[in-house]
């Protein structure tokens, strides 16, 4: 899920002031050490699922499965996108709840919402029934897993992509241009690279 909202200008100077001092990546942001060790874990495993499916457009190109998702795009503008993902340039966190001291978030019929610009990621109640990564492997059908929301959250935070469809098999029906900015479609094909290649 996507959100502009009215912390704009706060976000922006949090923003600048951040980046001039520091760098940096996504930072988990949990007072429970149990949820903490969870995302952490998951934000590994997206950004593996990120990397791999760079690595898979480099070796393959616009083949069959990457023409499935992305239509006509060119691949090497797909692939900066899972590049600018994995190289998460920050600052921004990832917070286990949607609502840490005074910014609460709707999480109504989603599993996750990033703001922008800020970047931050705040987890809702049903991320943490999602599937976990291992059952990309374990499961016939491609599960949908809390490190693919992460995937799909990343891609708004680092790639700007916006919200044009939920599912995979809407993400496969939308034009090349709707497939290049939709969050989804980045989760989706890099699920199918990794269960198609790692299990
Ligand atoms: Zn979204």
């Amino acid at each position: 899920m996507f959100l502009t909202k009215s912390l704009v200008a706060l976000a922006v100077s949090y923003g600048v002031a951040a980046a001039a001092l520091d760098k940096r990546a996504h930072v988990v942001v949990c007072a429970d050490p149990t949820n903490e060790a969870l995302i952490t874990q998951e934000f590994q495993n997206a950004m593996t699922l990120a990397t791999d499916a760079s690595q898979y457009i480099a070796q393959n190109g616009a083949d069959s499965l990457f023409i499935a998702y992305f239509k006509t795009n060119d691949p090497a503008v797909v692939k900066a996108k899972y590049d600018a993902i994995v190289n998460d340039i920050g600052p921004a966190n990832i917070y286990c709840q949607p609502f840490p001291a005074g910014r609460n978030v709707s999480c109504v019929g989603d599993n996750a919402v990033t703001r922008i610009p800020s970047g931050n990621i705040y987890l809702c109640p049903s991320w943490y029934n999602l599937a976990d990564h291992s059952a990309l492997c374990t499961q016939s059908t491609l599960a949908s897993t809390r490190s693919g929301t992460l995937v799909h959250e990343m891609s708004h935070a680092e790639a700007g992509t916006h919200d044009r469809s939920g599912t995979c098999s809407g993400s496969k029906n939308l034009s090349a241009a709707d497939a290049l900015d939709n969050a989804t479609t980045f989760s989706c094909f890099a699920r199918e690279v990794f269960k198609n290649t790692q299990c």
